[in-house]
């Protein structure tokens, strides 16, 4: 039997034995995960005995994070602008650089008349476009992905963040060939107001470079970005222009070092108005265009 204090201690221990920087949270997040207890419990109850079953439950829980798998993941959930979304190993756990898509298309879609609509390329758990939905209450919106049980997370998300009613979600290889949202039949299938992505942009030789909880439990689909990081962005330069309003705006995530080829093809493919934005962490991290330019 351990108590509430014990039992973070124990995991604490286990974590940190497993190289995870993060031990003494993610212990707090898993063990009130097993036992349902909250933040001010957890310390109130420290040292009261942790039933045995939560207390085994904890105990799988630790054994699945020592192996690296990400906690977004053990938890079924992660916390994105605000909103509590669903996350399974079919989809990338948002991240918070990812946040300035959302920011950057809510000033893009602010000011409009009417209804505004966006379409989110390749749109994983739907985290982009959900939040941007949750800000927007006069936008409608399609996402887009190839990868039916990503499609299922993102359905899932849209309808606890209550936007369910003006998202449709279809799935989309928007990397091969021509794009025909018009063929997929859904309510919204353009011209958009803006059109957000996070596409996959890791170099392949990359990959398995990137930290543990990334490489062996997130979809290699939404991560590698070819041999330069950069094929997503090569194929769906075709689109934006087609799918896009005449004074429609592109919102791109790119990766480190990646901003002046995304900007470059942006320019090649004749948008204007080409910005790029910074992360939290000062790196350039999103690149915003509009169509105006053509
Ligand atoms: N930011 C992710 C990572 O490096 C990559 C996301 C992407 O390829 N779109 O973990």
């Amino acid at each position: 039997m351990t108590t509430y204090q014990g039992a973070l201690a124990d995991g604490r221990q286990r974590l940190a034995a497993a190289d995870i920087a993060s031990a003494a949270l993610d212990s707090r997040i898993l063990l009130k995960a097993a036992t349902g207890v909250s933040d001010t419990d957890l310390i109130a109850r420290g040292d009261s005995l942790v039933p045995e079953a939560p207390a085994a439950h904890y105990r799988t829980l630790l054994d699945r994070r020592v192996k690296r798998e990400p906690v977004a993941q053990i938890i079924g959930e992660r916390e994105f602008y605000g909103l509590i979304l669903s996350v399974t190993g079919a989809v990338l756990s948002p991240r918070p650089e990812s946040e300035l898509l959302v920011d950057r298309a809510v000033a893009a879609l602010t000011g409009r008349a009417g209804s505004t609509s966006l379409c989110d390329l390749g749109t994983g758990s739907g985290a982009l476009l959900v939040a941007i939905l949750d800000r927007m209450p006069s936008a409608q919106g399609l996402g887009v992905d190839i990868s039916a049980d990503a499609l299922a997370v993102a359905r899932a998300n849209a309808k606890r963040a209550g936007v369910a009613g003006r998202a449709v979600f279809a799935g989309c290889d928007f990397c091969a060939g021509p794009l025909d949202l018009g063929a997929l039949a859904v309510p919204y299938c353009g011209p958009f107001d803006c059109i957000v992505a996070n596409p996959p942009y890791v170099r392949t030789s990359d990959l398995d470079r990137l930290e543990p909880e990334v490489a062996l439990f997130e979809p290699r689909l939404a991560l590698d970005g070819g041999v330069d990081g950069l094929d997503a962005y090569r194929r769906v330069m075709p689109h934006l222009g087609t799918i896009a309003k005449s004074d429609g705006v592109v919102v791109l995530e790119i990766g480190v070092g990646q901003d002046s080829a995304v900007a470059d093809l942006l320019a090649d493919w004749g948008f204007g108005d080409v910005e790029t934005y910074p992360d939290l962490a000062g790196i350039a991290r999103c690149v915003t265009a509009c169509k105006c330019g053509r």
